[in-house]
């Protein structure tokens, strides 16, 4: 039966260095219980109100690429993520998912890419990481991650919400704990062990985006700011990260290891031109403390936390699996870091990403 439902459209804006995410709605009639990407329209938005185009041409159009339940607005409505076009169809420059479809058919596609991506985030509360007092610090580190009571844990409620939500959309979301600095979070997305689920590479970066985007959604009514700064607060405190989780079908597969150790060999060779694409201010929290393998170094190990390549304990264990990128900061574009990985691994050497959509390029051009 056709009903009225609430399609919120969602898409990355041009801004530079951090893109940042924008929505708007609109009204469909259509029957929810079978909608399919078919049903969501090609729609426009004005490009010059987001560093994407000038006022004197500036309408873009949004192509729906993934949809799932609208969990605010209820049953029936839908979050529709799309990818930003030009007038004349071509993929804009900011649109980094486009970049990443080259990559797969190019041959990245053979490979059979997961991702599972640790998203960690800062709330903040009147200009302050929530927990940190109106002048100087909190207590330092140590009590904060996984940790519970009313004297180490801030923003639980936003937190468990933002949870709820994105499981009642159907996101492939795994998991949470509290981090190491206070009002510091983490959230998980990725396989969760039934092989059912779609968590191809390319799927779990939409659902990481859609996943921000509630975050910041939902922050709004807890008046809570999220911030996925790399390094919200300088000095001894933990910087946020997007750890990215990545394996081939041969690595999954029994005696995936020899997999595993090539794809770090061919990881070793690239370093800078990940690092290039791991997130803005990315020195800052690559230090070489916290956790953190220094920003001009490339270290692989078993377990050890402070390498740019890890290979989990049960992985090694196992001899099959997934390896972990360390470096990606929080900030980072899950699209650019999965095609990076997928090309460097798949050895894609013809395809450059474009690095600069800021309209002072796109113009220059
Ligand atoms: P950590 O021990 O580094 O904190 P987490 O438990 O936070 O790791 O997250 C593990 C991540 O690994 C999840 O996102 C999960 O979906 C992902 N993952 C598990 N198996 C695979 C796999 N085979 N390929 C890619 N990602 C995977
Ligand atoms: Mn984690
Ligand atoms: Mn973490
Ligand atoms: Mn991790």
């Amino acid at each position: 039966m056709a009903h009225l439902t609430l399609a919120e459209y969602i898409w990355l804006d041009g801004a530079v260095p951090t893109r940042n995410l924008r929505s708007k709605t609109k009204v469909l009639n259509i029957d929810p219980a079978t909608a399919s990407l078919d049903d969501f329209p090609v729609w426009n938005f004005d490009g010059s109100s987001t560093y994407q185009s000038t006022g004197s041409s500036s309408d873009l159009y949004l192509h729906p690429a993934c949809f799932v339940k609208d969990p605010i607005r209820g049953e029936g409505n839908f979050l529709v993520l799309c990818e930003v076009m030009n007038q004349d169809g071509t993929p804009h420059k900011s649109n980094t998912r486009a970049q990443f479809r080259e990559i797969l058919d190019a041959g990245g596609s053979e490979l059979q890419a997961w991702c599972g991506f640790e998203q960690e985030y800062t709330l903040f509360q009147n200009n302050r990481p929530m927990g940190f007092p109106e002048k100087g610090y909190p207590a330092p580190q140590g009590p904060y991650y996984c940790g519970v009571s009313t004297e180490d844990i801030y923003g639980r409620p936003l937190v468990e919400k933002h949870m709820q939500a994105c499981l009642t959309a159907g996101i492939c979301f795994y998991g949470i704990n509290a981090e190491v600095m206070p009002g510091q979070w983490e959230f998980q997305i990725g396989y969760r062990g039934n092989d059912e689920e779609d968590t191809s590479a390319i799927t779990m970066a939409d659902h990481l985006w859609i996943a921000r985007w509630l975050l910041l959604r939902l922050g709004e009514e807890f008046g809570i700011q999220p911030s996925f700064e790399n390094k919200p607060v300088k000095g001894d405190w933990n910087g946020a990260g997007c750890h990215t989780n990545f394996s081939t079908l041969h690595m999954r597969e029994e005696g995936g290891i020899k997999a595993i150790e090539e794809a770090i060999e061919r990881l070793s060779a690239k370093h800078n031109d990940h690092i290039s694409v791991y997130g803005h201010k990315l020195d800052e929290r690559l230090t070489g403390e916290h956790e953190t393998c220094h920003i001009t170094e490339f270290k692989a190990g078993e377990t050890d936390r402070g390498c740019s390549i890890r290979i989990p304990l049960h992985v090694a264990a196992r001899g099959q699996g997934y390896l972990e990128d360390r470096r990606p900061g929080a900030n980072s574009d899950p699209y650019l870091v999965a095609a990076r990985l997928v090309s460097t691994v798949c050895e894609i050497e013809h395809i450059e990403l474009n690095l600069d959509w800021s309209l002072e390029a796109i113009l220059n051009a």
